[in-house]
């Protein structure tokens, strides 16, 4: 099993661009603010999932939609699946139970499509899987972490991927320090055996929008990258254990940061900038301003603001509702109450049972509706061993794709502009004034 490193994975941003955080983190963790291992939820869970099932099919040669509808041990086993899980992921997932929908097959087929594609082209490669990736000596800290896919070429090219499965967060290729940790940590472990020349740093996100596409590279020299990693890697480790390292608070370490939302700098930034953009306006003491009585400006300086500022509010309701959980405060407006589900059936069959003596006619099921198009793509190719294109050709030929409404975006959105619907039906009605 590979090993945790601290220093490493997708808090990479945080440690590598605020020298504060690592000592804010110990002291949080020693005072009993935050748990000593970050609680996994229902995304990250996802996320091992997925990762588990790509792994698994390049592993053992299987594909994706063999999966389909099925639960991983109900086709490979109990004790296989155990191999690609660490302990705390065992602990916190039943694999037994989760099945494979065509949510994970889809995303999880074009990850390993693409590192078997890869692997094919790059003749003679080997590919590693979850290979670990050790920069203790480098750095002389607990700094690493394991790639989902290396693949190292013969001919002087090293490809280092990283399968994302969330659609949250954007990530990009390009400077990406996760990705640039591993092909730094690749390059130490194999290039004396390899003599690499060019690294490729790819990411696979498949669920998210992205005007390059799902799978998106940044290839670096591999004097460019270990110029970053003398550059920037070690003097930001350096910066980590120096007496008192400041607290630079940021847009992607804050968000990645486990005490995002008790951590001093972080809160006077964001109200800094709350305070800063949000000066001019003049809010009545009580009350927020209604939308028509801002001006324009206000109010694009209030919308492009209000996913940073969302975040931060986000991040202080986490650490509260973790913190009085925990029991460690208590809040004194607030207590802790019971959450309650949605009426469900204590036992189907008695329901139906009485229904049906009541009302022999009566269909108490739900009929199920037509599968949707992904679904019906992947139980086509599950089922009836369509291949990917063959299918999606099949069921596009009956689909559409319609407009349903218009939405504000921010400028850099890979989408194209529209003109605004008033304005074109306003032009009609000036046109045919005339
Ligand atoms: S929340 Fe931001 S400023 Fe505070 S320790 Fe974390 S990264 Fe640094």
């Amino acid at each position: 099993m590979a090993k945790h490193h601290s220093l490493g994975g997708s808090n990479t941003y945080t440690w590598l661009n605020c020298p504060g955080s690592r000592k804010s983190i110990e002291a949080a963790i020693e005072a009993g603010l935050i748990p000593e291992e970050s609680p996994g939820n229902k995304y990250t869970e996802e996320g091992t999932v997925a990762h588990a099932l790509g792994e698994i099919c390049l592993d053992m040669g299987l594909d994706p939609n063999d999966f389909y509808n099925k639960t991983i041990p109900s086709v490979i086993g109990k004790k296989r699946t155990a191999k690609y899980l660490n302990k705390s992921e065992l602990e916190h997932i039943d694999l037994t139970k989760e099945l494979m929908t065509s949510e994970y097959i889809e995303a999880v087929e074009i990850y390993v499509n693409y590192i078997r594609e890869q692997h094919s082209i790059m003749e003679g490669s080997t590919l590693l899987l979850e290979e670990s990736y050790s920069l203790e000596n480098y750095v002389n800290d607990d700094c690493g972490g394991s790639a989902d896919a290396s693949i190292l070429g013969v001919k002087g090219l090293l490809e280092v991927a990283d399968y994302k499965h969330g659609k949250g967060v954007v990530v990009e290729a390009p400077g990406n320090p996760q990705t640039r940790l591993y092909g730094l940590g690749a390059i130490l472990k194999h290039n004396d055996e390899y003599n690499f020349k060019e690294v490729k740093l790819t990411i696979i996100q498949p669920r998210v929008f992205h005007t390059d596409g799902a799978i998106r590279s940044e290839s670096l020299s591999v004097k460019e990258l270990l110029k970053w990693g003398r550059t920037v890697v070690k003097p930001a480790v350096k910066l980590l254990n120096s007496d008192n390292p400041e607290l630079i608070p940021g847009e992607k370490q804050c968000m990645w940061c486990r005490v995002n939302g008790i951590c001093k700098a972080n809160a006077e930034q964001a109200l800094m900038v709350a305070q800063k953009e949000f000066s001019d306006i003049a809010l009545p003491d009580d009350v927020l301003a209604e939308p028509q009585t801002l001006t324009i400006e206000e109010a694009n300086l209030i919308v492009s603001n209000k996913k940073r500022i969302e975040k931060w509010l986000n991040a202080v309701q986490a650490y509260v509702e973790t913190a009085v959980e925990s029991g460690s405060v208590e809040l004194p407006d607030f207590k802790l109450v019971e959450r309650i589900s949605n009426r469900q059936y204590k036992n189907e069959k008695s329901i139906v049972r009485r229904l049906k003596r009541l009302h022999p006619e009566l269909n108490p099921y739900d009929e199920p509706k037509i599968k949707s198009p992904a679904q019906m793509e992947s139980y086509l190719k599950a089922e009836y061993g369509y291949k990917p294109k063959e299918a999606k050709a099949l069921v596009d030929k009956f689909c559409e794709r319609v407009k349903i409404g218009i939405a504000l975006a921010p400028i850099t959105d890979g989408r194209k502009a529209i003109e605004p619907p008033i304005k074109t039906e306003f032009a009609e009605f000036v046109d045919n004034d005339k």
